[in-house]
């Protein structure tokens, strides 16, 4: 390389490493690149050599020592500006002697505690949990709990259908096949998790929202364990001086089938708003398993009876906890769930 060329590769490069600011860097852009720079000077002495071999590659030298010129302004600028940022962020912005902002703990949803306890209360009295799957097959979904293609049952049961088989489940009694499939009695299981209906959205209704559902089966099993197991989880539930009511009611896939009562929580049973002066609130339903359910899964009806019972986690999380907007268990804000 040339002797020229190569002595100004290193005053460019000590140049570089001296550079304080964007004003250093301009003049000796201009001392390298302007109409009167070095190399500019260089590329119009060119033309004086006569030798056109040597003048190609001393050409050639010339033009690369530019490109690596204007490369490394490029650079330059860009780190100056980045140094620029910084130091007028730390003149103006950062006021290390103010204190710390406390950042926001998040709580646990109001639903997911009331599930929690219902959930414990049925493993206390020796109750299984199995949670089953959101995506379920019509046979355990509907065939299976008693009501086959033609029962009118279904259409209360307004379905997101994912194709003609599948769909989200609308209640999780889909387990209750599954697990009296898998096992002879005696059986005692909840199963508790999300379900969909096509409903619209509104203060008491969600599309989305979350069932437990549980059955048991033995031999003798009466209506009386039935009831008495019910009315032991609303004292628990809703404290101990609940009293039940039951009455008359139809599911598919229990006879007989009752809808169980509690007196109000707000009112204790004098009657108010919430309960509609009636006293009592409608809290789940329930029944003797129906003999057609344990021939699907091939039960002796002769031997064994049970129940089942189902109840909706945000009614009873609405009722105990004074929540007039089912709505309000799924905005997640903040100052709502840490109430509780
Ligand atoms: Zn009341």
């Amino acid at each position: 390389m040339n002797d020229d060329i190569l002595g100004m590769y290193d005053s460019f490069k000590s140049s570089l490493l001296e550079l304080k600011n964007k004003e250093d860097l301009e003049t000796l852009r201009v001392s390298m690149l302007g109409r009167k720079g070095a190399i500019t000077e260089k590329l119009k002495n060119l033309s004086s050599i006569e030798d056109i071999e040597e003048k190609k590659v001393l050409g050639k030298e010339i033009n690369d020592f530019k490109k690596f010129v204007e490369e490394n302004i490029v650079l330059a600028r860009t780190n100056l500006t980045e140094l620029d940022f910084l130091s007028s962020v730390e003149k103006s912005y950062i006021d290390i002697t103010l204190s710390g902002r406390r950042p926001s703990i998040a709580a646990i949803n109001i639903l997911t505690k009331v599930e929690e306890e219902i959930i414990s209360i049925f493993r206390s009295l020796g109750f299984g949990v199995a949670e089953g799957f959101e995506l379920e097959d019509d046979y355990h979904n509907f065939e299976a709990l008693n009501m086959p293609y033609y029962h009118p049952a279904r259409d209360n049961h307004d379905t997101f259908f994912v194709s003609s088989d599948r769909l989200i489940r609308t209640h999780t009694s889909g387990m209750q096949i599954r697990l009296m499939k898998d096992i002879n009695p005696p059986i005692a299981a909840i199963s508790p998790g999300k379900v969909g209906r096509r409903d619209a959205i509104d203060a008491k209704h969600s599309a989305v929202f979350h069932q437990i559902e549980g059955f048991l089966v033995d031999k003798d099993v009466s209506f009386n364990h039935l009831k008495g197991l019910l009315e032991l989880f609303c004292k628990r539930i809703f404290g101990n001086s609940t009293k039940i009511r039951l009455r008359p009611d139809f599911f598919p896939f229990v006879e007989p089938g009752v809808d169980l009562s509690a007196t109000c929580v707000v009112c204790k049973g004098e009657g108010c708003k919430t309960c509609g002066y009636e006293g009592w609130l409608e809290i789940l339903g329930g029944g003797m398993i129906h003999p057609n359910v344990f021939e699907h899964v091939g039960y002796d009806t002769n031997k064994y009876t049970g129940f089942a019972f189902g109840m909706g986690v945000e009614r009873i999380a609405m009722l105990k906890y004074g929540i007039t907007d089912i709505r309000m268990f799924y905005e997640n804000d903040i100052d709502f769930l840490k109430q509780w």
